[in-house]
């Protein structure tokens, strides 16, 4: 069997193999199913698209291997209707496996710095009918004030610290995933109780490219 995009069987073994090594929710492993990742990476790296690594996507940035998107959707908890934020959209990969899960009631606003990426990515995602995801332009550690609050956040590069945009931008009750670290860096989910206080929960070592940003890191 093969869908519209083609290399199904491909995209099947890599979720097969997420099941077994990190015992994904069968919800995360469906809407990784629908997502053709290869068409989100150049096509020097298409034939590596379904390998569990990190591929560059040009401008020195990569896109996240496969477990680590699956991790992040499974520790933010997406349900239909959420509204969410990405910060550092990139190939607008992850943005289109949140979208899958946050569905047509949902939505995905993806801010990314780097014009290019940003409009490549918004190219991937408009031919794949993802309408539900929209696509900005800016400095993401300053949030985007324009579609919060945000039900979730999830930040896929290296954060000094946790931006305060960002926890203005959080709903009450709502949840934040976040690499913190430069050299050294742990991946934090935080959330955001009914009044406001955040708790903070270190989940693991992971490696990410570097938030740049007035929040994050300058150069
Ligand atoms: N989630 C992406 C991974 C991209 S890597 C994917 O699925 O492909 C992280 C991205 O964060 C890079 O594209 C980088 O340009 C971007 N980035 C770094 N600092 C940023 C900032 N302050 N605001 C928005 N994007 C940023």
């Amino acid at each position: 069997m093969e869908d519209k995009f083609g290399r199904l069987e491909e995209r099947k073994r890599m979720v097969e193999r997420l099941k077994e090594e990190l015992n994904i929710s069968d919800r995360v492993a469906r809407a990784m199913l629908k997502v053709p990742r290869h068409l989100f990476v150049p096509p020097q790296y298409s034939s590596e698209a379904y390998f569990d690594y990190p591929l560059p996507i040009g401008r020195g940035q990569t896109i996240s291997a496969p477990h680590m998107v699956a991790i992040m959707c499974e520790l933010l908890d997406l349900k239909p209707g959420h509204n969410v934020l990405e910060v550092g959209g990139g190939s607008g990969y992850h943005a289109a496996v949140v979208a899958e899960l946050v569905g047509k009631d949902g939505r995905v606003v993806m801010v990314e710095r780097i014009p290019e990426l940003a409009e490549r990515a918004e190219k991937t995602l408009r031919e794949l009918g993802y309408d539900n995801v929209i696509v900005v332009v800016g400095d993401g550690s300053e949030g985007c004030e324009e579609f919060a609050p945000y039900d979730r956040i999830y930040v896929t590069a290296a954060a000094p610290s946790i931006p305060e945009p960002l926890v203005e931008q959080l709903k009450p009750g709502g949840k934040m995933v976040i690499p913190i670290g430069d050299a050294i860096q742990e991946l934090y989910v935080v959330e955001k109780d009914w009044s406001g206080e955040l708790r903070k929960k270190r989940w693991g070592s992971v490696r990410f490219v570097p938030l740049v940003g007035k929040h994050g890191f300058r150069f």
